[in-house]
């Protein structure tokens, strides 16, 4: 098979337009992602420098040549520049621009004057952009993007081609313009890059469609005043731990259920929104008190829940103390106000598959209706083995709200609703 290179440019300059074009358009008609909208620009400035490359080696003339080069670097500084900010770091065009300028002055002034040189000197810079930006990729690893690691793959990939122009230009040197569509190397490397560039064209699209999503189910999961989970996302966790424990059958899991005392008392006494920061204090002590392993979240209004896989009753009861005495020091006064705040808490656990996980939190539910019921302020545990106390009432349509009726942890009641804790 032969490369003939005059065709290879017109391939590479339209298609590279035409991804360019596209990239542009779909940023324009979202507005939403700046990275694809800069990406489209790169791949325009990149087909230009490709047009001006091709265009000089016709007519010729080193000065094109060269200019086509620092387009292609100014391209590749782009998409760095583009990664970059995708990443949260702020825009700086001082950065884009030092790079091609830095080409030209030394393809200028003697340090690349001849064609070989500038050609070692621009694909060394390529390199080093293109591998900066798949590093750029690689560090955010903690916005977990399935797609960050084909595109960080692909773009050191090209990085490595463009060093691979180095040893080549230096054994097999290309002497004159003309001599570039002459030489055996040369179209391989372009082809390599181009196709590499289009399929993260691709890949880039993908990205920014997963962050949308992700974005949008960590939303939808996500209690706003607090940041902890939702119910939701609760119900989710407690589907896992379901699934979970077909695998795991001897873990012991345990359940608790969190219920601010005369939460309505704070509410008419400091206000709604004093309110609302007691219920942003419970959810700091939560998570100060309790294992980043287990699940914790908001079920609504001043009631917060923990699904905690792996741990048995007797721990369990000890981190709900843990919890209740450090919310109790917590809210005892805020800003020098008296407020007293404190929580009731239920506790139960099972420590083997036979029991599900909404009977688990049926059980939590009785024993937080019995922490209630012997005055608030306190821990109650129901163990594997003991029967509920209370009758079960009327199951607050609120649970069955969002979803089906097949999930278990849906099956949770509110027992203590409605009775002289209410009150109280
Ligand atoms: P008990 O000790 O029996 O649990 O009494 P309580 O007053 O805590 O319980 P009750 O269910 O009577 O009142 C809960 C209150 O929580 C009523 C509601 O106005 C308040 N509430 C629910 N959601 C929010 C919220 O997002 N912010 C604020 N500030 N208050 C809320
Ligand atoms: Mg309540
Ligand atoms: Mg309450």
């Amino acid at each position: 098979m032969t490369l003939d290179l005059p065709t290879i440019s017109v391939v590479t300059f339209s298609a590279t337009t035409i991804v360019g074009l596209v990239l542009c358009f779909v940023w324009w008609q979202e507005r939403s992602s700046p990275l694809i909208g800069w990406w489209g620009v790169a791949q325009l400035v990149m087909a230009s420098g490709i047009g001006f490359a091709a265009a000089a080696s016709l007519s010729n003339s080193p000065q094109l040549v060269a200019f086509g080069q620092a387009l292609m670097i100014l391209s590749a500084a782009i998409m760095w520049m583009a990664v970059r900010e995708f990443n949260g770091r702020s825009l700086n065009p001082l950065l884009v621009a030092v790079w091609p300028s830095g080409f030209v002055i030394a393809s200028a002034f003697g340090v690349a004057q001849s064609l070989n040189g500038r050609l070692i000197l621009s694909s060394t810079l390529l390199a080093a952009l293109f591998l900066m930006t798949a590093f750029e990729f690689a560090r955010a690893h903690s916005e977990r993007l399935a797609s960050r690691w084909p595109a960080s793959l692909l773009l050191a990939l090209i990085g490595a081609g463009y060093l691979t122009w180095m040893p080549l230009a230096l054994t097999m040197p290309i002497k004159d313009v003309s001599h570039v569509y002459g030489s055996h190397w040369f179209p391989v490397v372009i082809v390599i890059a181009f196709l590499g560039r289009v399929a993260l064209a691709f890949v880039i699209l993908a990205m920014v469609k997963e962050r949308q999503e992700m974005r949008q189910r960590l939303f939808a999961l996500t209690d706003p005043l607090t940041g902890l989970p939702n119910r939701r996302a609760l119900f989710e966790a407690a589907d896992l731990v379901v699934l979970q424990d077909r695998v795991r059958k001897e873990d012991p899991l345990s359940v608790m259920l969190f219920d601010l005392d005369h939460f309505k008392k704070i509410n008419d006494t400091y206000g709604h929104r004093f309110g609302d920061r007691v219920l942003q204090l419970f959810s700091q002590t939560l998570v100060d008190e309790l294992d980043p392993d287990c699940t914790m979240g908001r079920l609504g209004g001043e009631e917060f829940a923990a699904i905690m896989p792996g741990t048995g009753l007797s721990v369990a009861a000890a981190k709900a103390e843990c919890v209740r005495a450090a919310f109790a020091h917590a809210a005892s006064f805020i800003d020098g106000m008296p407020v007293g705040g404190t929580v009731s808490i239920g506790v139960a656990a099972h420590d083997n598959i036979a029991c599900d996980i909404g009977a688990l939190f049926h059980r939590a539910d009785g024993a937080l209706y019995a922490a209630k019921q012997a005055g608030r302020n306190r821990v109650q545990v129901i163990g594997p083995q003991e029967g509920l106390q209370h009758e079960e009432r009327e199951i607050d349509s609120v649970w069955y709200g969002e979803r089906g009726p097949l999930l278990p942890a849906q099956r949770l009641s509110r027992r203590y609703r409605g009775t002289g804790a209410d009150a109280a």
